[in-house]
């Protein structure tokens, strides 16, 4: 799998795959990941890459011509994604089907953002991580990065705990505990520590349900779920 990044910023973004879980990813060949600069294909003299607002307006675009001549250089294979406020929220569902495809390009906004003529003509999808306004589209596209690749068979040592995670499910997850079982007087369920499995898996399962109660009631609104105690 291909991942190029279009940004003004490359060193924003290629700082993230210089450690840990990514960076073994791309030594061992799992993804690749290569930088598109538009201010390289910029026509103007000072390789100028943004301008006021036609009609007005605060701030400054990204302008036309300096993103056409960087999109146009991808063939067909290509799928953009620009990352945008205004976009579709990413979620879950989309990391896992994006991972099937062969060459992912995210196109990242700065200032006020992107002249919609670029979007309109290149986009194959628009996602915005959340309901906040970020500087660029740089963290958009790494988290976006970040989530798809998990799912690359073998990036992940264990696969088993992709399938437990939050979100694979309507369920969050239950909360984990690492050893020691006693740290600073502070307990863990005594049941994790009596060895049956299914009492565990069943104590997680009410334990995820709270979690999911609490924090994010409208997933169990959305999915129809009721509750092991409600039922
Ligand atoms: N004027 C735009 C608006 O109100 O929708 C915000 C532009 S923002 C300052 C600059 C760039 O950051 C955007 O073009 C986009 O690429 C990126 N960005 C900011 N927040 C984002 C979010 N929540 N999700 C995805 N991209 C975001």
């Amino acid at each position: 799998m291909h991942f190029t990044y279009v940004t003004l910023f490359s060193n924003l973004i290629e700082g993230y795959f210089q450690d840990s879980i990514l960076k073994r990813a791309i030594e061992s060949n799992k993804f690749q990941i290569s930088f598109l600069n538009p201010r390289d294909y910029s026509a103007s003299k000072h390789a100028k890459v943004d301008d006021t607002c036609v009609g007005g307006g605060a701030g400054m675009v990204m302008t036309p011509q300096p993103l056409f001549d960087t999109l146009s250089t991808l063939d067909d294979e290509a799928y953009i994604i620009f990352a945008a406020p205004v976009g579709k929220q990413f979620t879950q569902n989309d990391a896992k089907r994006l991972v099937n495809k062969a060459h992912i390009v995210f196109v990242s906004g700065r200032y006020e953002g992107i002249d919609e003529r670029v979007i309109e003509s290149f986009a194959d999808e628009v996602f915005s991580i959340g309901d906040y306004v970020l500087t660029g589209g740089e963290l958009p596209s790494l988290v976006m990065t970040d989530a798809i690749v998990r799912n690359i068979e073998g990036v992940l040592g264990n696969s088993e705990s992709l399938e437990t995670e939050s979100f694979e499910t309507p369920l969050l997850e239950a909360p984990s505990f690492g050893k020691p079982p006693i740290y600073n007087n502070l307990g863990v369920p005594s049941e994790y520590l009596k060895g049956n499995h299914s009492r565990i898996q069943a104590l997680k399962l009410a334990m995820s349900e709270c979690k999911t109660k609490y924090f994010r009631p409208e997933q169990l609104l959305k999915h129809k779920i009721r509750t092991s105690y409600e039922k």
